[in-house]
């Protein structure tokens, strides 16, 4: 009777504990002991299925256990660790009850924010004599998780001597720099190296696009000549179409 019930057990609970009580079912004089293991299984597997159900779906972290390997196979995003399935992972706990599967879909996907020693490429939004804030939308050739502000300082422009911002950039251009410092949450930046400045320059009398002259910048539409602190390849990056240009 008690093998019958242990039977039942095994049938509704997937084989948890299986091989001990495939022991104790071959010794019948040990019903007894079948017992108590049944009871204890019962509530090992009350608490296990309890905890993954709660898990199933759910967000776990790395490390967090998922179930035992004689309930589960171990699948992606997990590892497994003297017979008890761990997330690797940060993601949706998923168990597949027909293949007895359990597995960690990730749901963080990779954050681009920049960093100090970030090449970013951003949008100039104001000139002053001494700065110039920039929207930072682009960081090696992707777009960012967001937008940030940068500021350009006159004193991490050239390696020379700059006397105004206004001779470096305007607004509205587009330029590729370095994050030097995030200090006070600040991402300061620098364009010191010849392949930092303005990518793109646009005409402050037409808004047309400036092309790279000899004598400076000059506007092919009305003729206007400015100045900027432009990159070697002025003009050539490509620059994601919508990244708040
Ligand atoms: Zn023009």
């Amino acid at each position: 009777m008690i093998a019958e019930r242990i039977k039942r057990f095994i049938q509704k609970h997937g084989g948890l504990h299986l091989r001990r009580f495939g022991k104790c079912l071959d010794s019948c004089w040990m019903r007894i002991k079948a017992h108590t293991y049944l009871q204890k299984a019962k509530r090992e597997t009350c608490m296990n299925s309890k905890s993954t159900e709660q898990k199933t779906g759910q967000l776990v972290l790395p490390g967090e256990r998922l179930g035992v390997i004689e309930e589960f196979t171990p699948d992606t995003g997990t590892f497994v660790k003297d017979g008890v399935i761990y997330a690797m992972v940060v993601g949706r706990a998923l168990r597949d009850l027909a293949s007895r599967r359990v597995s960690v879909y990730p749901v963080v996907h990779e954050i681009r924010v920049p960093k100090v020693g970030s090449t970013v490429v951003g949008q100039v939004s104001n000139v002053q004599s001494e700065n110039a804030a920039v929207r930072i939308f682009q960081i090696g050739g992707k777009l960012l998780s967001g937008v940030f502000t940068g500021v350009l300082h006159i004193s991490d422009v050239h390696l020379r001597y700059v006397d105004s911002m206004f001779s470096v950039c305007k607004a509205g251009d587009i330029i590729r720099a370095k994050v030097i410092s995030l200090k006070n949450q600040v991402y300061h930046l620098s364009t010191k190296d010849t392949d930092l400045g303005v990518i793109y320059a646009f005409c402050s009398h037409c808004g047309g696009s400036l092309v790279s002259k000899r004598q400076g910048m000059s506007c092919p539409r009305c003729g206007n000549i400015e100045e900027r602190k432009t990159v070697f390849d002025y003009g050539k990056e490509l620059v994601s179409t919508n990244g708040g240009i």
